[in-house]
């Protein structure tokens, strides 16, 4: 197992320029091994011993291992969709009654004004594309329908409209 043809394996998992998250799992699972491998091993021929110098910094195992982690964030994240599905259906129950609503937006905090944070800001730049900017190798890119995260950003919309004007936030 080479780095250049699991990479090659992953571009060609693509449809229409974008991956589905199942294929992204499928390829995570299919070379693991080759992650750890690059993990433990990329600075071993290092002109300074322990130290990173700029060969180690910019080898291919490096660069695989910045890859990987980069998608392994991507199917991270996906896995909240089902748990934001319930939280949408949560807050129709608690939207009209400002104390529930105050609770749920207390509840939900860290994912939506932390975790998920950079998701909305930087990767939502096109309509209906996911873009998580990973570029480490010629002809990447990686781009997830936005079907895939539908809980995700609709959950993210109306926390978002709540959430920066609530007394949570003022009193702060
Ligand atoms: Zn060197």
């Amino acid at each position: 197992m080479s780095i250049q043809s699991s990479i090659t394996e992953f571009r060609d998992l693509a449809k229409k320029k974008s991956y589905t998250i199942a294929k992204i799992n499928w390829w995570l699972l299919k070379y693991y091994d080759l992650y750890k491998y690059c993990k433990d091993n990329w600075n071993t021929c290092s002109c300074f011993r322990e130290l990173p110098c700029s060969h180690t910094m910019g080898s291919e195992e490096n660069k695989f291992v910045d890859f990987y982690k980069s998608l392994e964030k991507v199917a991270d994240l996906h896995k909240k969709e089902p748990y934001f599905l319930e939280q949408l259906q949560l807050f129709e129950k608690v939207r009209d009654d400002p104390s529930a609503l105050i609770k749920w937006l207390l509840h939900n905090e860290k994912l939506g004004a932390e975790d998920f944070l950079i998701f909305w800001i930087e990767w939502m730049e096109e309509e209906d594309l996911v873009n998580p900017g990973i570029n480490f190798f010629p002809n990447i890119e990686v781009k997830i329908l936005v079907k895939e995260f539908e809980s995700t950003i609709q959950f993210m919309e109306v926390f978002n409209e709540l959430y920066w004007t609530s007394d949570i936030v003022k009193e702060r």
